[in-house]
């Protein structure tokens, strides 16, 4: 078991295997790891003057210590294809003929400089992983290292060393060699991890494999990997991190503009080919087939996912004997005393992986919340049985913390569907705090609910109101204030919560993206808690105090306009509803269609009852009417277009009486053709209400009765 033991202060004398600066050392920790047969302790220090990280003693451990078992867990699950090509993308335009690679390990990375760039490849790699890839994928791999006598001088293009430099207890000599096999005109391509990522609070699952303690000697910052390559005659030095990685691209003479030589589109075709080329190898298909899969949902082809998916179940069956599509038929090990081996034997190395990609086919796929929530579940178990496992040896794997972390992300989201009383039961079985998970979750969990109108299941995980609003509470914020207006009909509480977000999104430009939504609702509230309120507030609007661009802008001010109208016109605060037109214009503007059709029907009955104009009105409405009715031959079960159809005949027959006897006899005809076509008993009811509003109607205006 790996224990990091941070060191306050401290320092040591010893020489810097970067820079060559002598003199102190800071001392920044210690790892202490129970390597097979020998506990030992080693110190990391880092130079003043290049930045550079580096065990102490400078001991590089055999080069060779991986086995069976590490070699499936890295060809099936570990090793990172797609963050290993990446740096490709840093190339520029110069032609590749000859690419070397140094440290290749199982060749992913050739393998696809062959196929998907058509180079003529050539690596080194004295490994056991090397070995089975130079076999497994047919690759040119010396099994050995690099060195002066190996290759021609000048004899290639491209060299690549990828998470090889940090094993490198002298790394002059070996930029040397590497530098010696470059002609002229050639790059070279680095990857390795960023000592800069060293630091206390880094989360363990990113921290482990950049230390790995018994492996890397040497963790560059991207100034010591720059110092140290301009040494050797490198005039063009350029370091791009990607999360926990420096990537390095560095050449004799100036880099010009990037080149295409890495897409994800050009990784995915390459992972079709390869799972194609080896259909009959279990290893490699489990390999190519979860990395293409992962590939397919990330771009949402969830045809392609479903496919690619059948083809690792079918894969699984066969060599494990069960159907990873019932996770509850696959044993599921208990994480204690399991060793990599044995978990190997009874469960593919990136079911957890594989088991999220199925959920996530599920959830937004098929739309099956409840199978979907059980796979994020299962993925989340086998997940953490692999790292405990990991953790036990001194590593972990990043992409399975990540599957993890969004697997429970995507379970509670899942569950807001399936089973909402399941959702709020599982978060209350959280542990307490995990560095703000627990709280993370419930405020996605409360957001789920709200937009779903559960809000009595919404109540049971209130997110406590936050002090301070920023880009991961504001969204929780505002389903708070909504909760607080629609289920909680308390449209001043909600007001006062919509105020306060709207200052802050205001003053924070991180937030700005927010700001339109949070003024809509505010005015929503305010037009049931405090009309005259609504007008001071939609004026605010109009100010543009986001300084909102100004498309968006007029696009934003009109939608606002129309909907304060429209929410004051239907609670019957006409007068207040006169002054938003009288500032802002009547608010249909353009032909009435489904998005502006509740405003339209509004409009009709605030010119019908406020400004007495039925012959205007009745147009308005027999436009709406016209608008809804077409939606509905669409739609026929959309409950709010059904009621604004009924509400708009009975306002329609209203205006047309005003009109004339005999066109509101012509509107009565025309309703009960029923011509939405809705079930008998149900357009009975409507029908008979129509007919009673028509007999008041009648009654009032002195007409005889139809
Ligand atoms: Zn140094």
């Amino acid at each position: 078991m790996l224990a990091i033991n941070w060191i306050t202060s401290g320092e040591r004398v010893s020489p810097c295997p970067a820079c060559h600066a002598g003199g102190h050392k800071r001392h920044l920790l210690d790892t202490s790891f129970d390597a097979p047969g020998a506990a030992r302790t080693v110190a990391l220090l880092q130079c003043g003057d290049c930045g550079a990280r580096y065990a102490d003693p400078v001991v590089a451990v055999d080069y060779h210590d991986i086995d069976q078992d590490g070699m499936r867990y890295y060809v099936e699950q570990g090793a990172g294809i797609d963050v290993m090509l990446e740096p490709f993308a840093l190339l520029d335009r110069r032609p590749v003929a000859k690419y070397l690679e140094v440290g290749c390990s199982f060749g992913f990375a050739m393998a696809y400089a062959r196929r998907a760039l058509s180079w003529e490849v050539l690596g080194f790699d004295p490994g056991f992983v090397a070995a089975a890839g130079r076999r497994m994928l047919g690759l040119p791999i010396e099994p050995r290292l690099l060195d002066e006598e190996a290759v021609p001088e000048g004899g290639f293009d491209l060299v690549f060393c990828s998470e090889a430099i940090e094993h490198i207890a002298q790394p002059d000599a070996f930029i040397v060699i590497l530098r010696r096999a470059l002609n002229e005109r050639g790059v070279l391509l680095l990857t390795t991890p960023d000592g800069d990522a060293v630091t206390p609070d880094q989360r363990p699952e990113l921290l482990l494999p950049v230390l790995s303690p018994s492996q890397h000697v040497i963790l560059y910052n991207a100034g010591a990997i720059e110092t140290l390559l301009r040494r050797h005659g490198f005039v063009d030095v350029r370091v791009r991190k990607n999360a926990t990685q420096l990537q390095i691209v560095a050449a004799r003479t100036p880099l010009g503009e990037p080149a295409a030589y890495f897409s994800r589109a050009r990784y995915r075709a390459f992972l079709q080919d390869e799972l194609a080329a080896h259909r009959d190898d279990t290893e490699l298909t489990a390999g190519f087939g979860y990395r293409l899969l992962c590939e397919d949902v990330n771009a949402g082809s969830f045809e392609s996912a479903a496919a690619t998916y059948q083809r690792l179940r079918d894969t699984y069956r066969t060599v494990y004997g069960y159907d990873i599509e019932t996770a509850d038929a696959v044993p599921l090990p208990a994480p204690a005393n399991l060793s990599l081996s044995q978990y190997g034997e009874r469960l593919p190395f990136n079911l957890c992986g594989v088991w999220y990609c199925r959920g996530i086919i599920a959830l937004l796929g098929d739309r099956d919340f409840a199978a979907a929530a059980g796979y994020f579940a299962a993925a989340m178990c086998v997940g953490g049985v692999l790292r405990a496992i990991l953790n036990a040896i001194g590593t972990d794997d990043i992409s399975i913390a990540n599957f993890c972390r969004e697997a429970e992300t995507a379970r509670f989201s899942a569950l807001a569907q399936s089973d909402p009383a399941e959702a709020v039961r599982a978060l209350h079985a959280l542990p307490q705090n995990t560095k703000g998970n627990r709280a993370r979750l419930q405020r996605r969990l409360f957001i789920d609910l709200i937009n779903l109108g559960h809000f009595a299941a919404a109540e049971d995980v209130l997110p406590p109101v936050e002090a301070a609003i920023d880009a991961d509470t504001l969204p929780a914020a505002i389903a708070y204030g909504r909760y607080l207006l629609v289920h909680k009909k308390d449209a001043a509480a909600a007001a006062s919560v919509f105020a306060r977000l709207r200052a802050a999104t205001i003053d924070d430009p991180n937030l700005a993206g927010w700001l339109r939504e949070v003024e809509l609702v505010q005015l929503a509230a305010l037009a049931f808690a405090d009309p005259p309120a609504s007008l001071a507030a939609m004026r605010e609007v109009a100010a543009n105090r986001g300084r909102l661009a100004s498309a968006i802008f007029a696009a934003h001010r009109s939608l606002a306009a129309h909907q304060l109208f429209t929410d004051l016109a239907n609670l019957g605060h006409l007068d207040v509803a006169e002054q938003v037109i009288a500032a802002y214009g009547p608010p249909i503007e353009q032909p009435i269609d489904v998005n502006n059709a509740s405003t339209a029907k509004a409009y009709g009955v605030y010119l019908l009852n406020h400004q007495r104009d039925p012959a205007a009105a009745s147009k308005i409405l027999a436009g709406t009417r016209d608008v809804v009715l077409a939606e509905l031959t669409a739609k026929p079960d959309d409950v709010g277009l059904v009621g604004l159809l009924r509400e708009t005949e009975i306002a329609l027959l209203t205006a047309l009486a005003f009109v004339g006897r005999k066109e509101a006899l012509a509107a009565i005809e025309d309703i009960s053709l029923n011509r939405a076509g809705f079930d008998a008993d149900a357009f009975a009811a409507h029908l008979q209400r129509v007919r009673l509003r028509a007999a008041e109607l009648f009654t009032d205006l002195g007409y005889e009765a139809g």
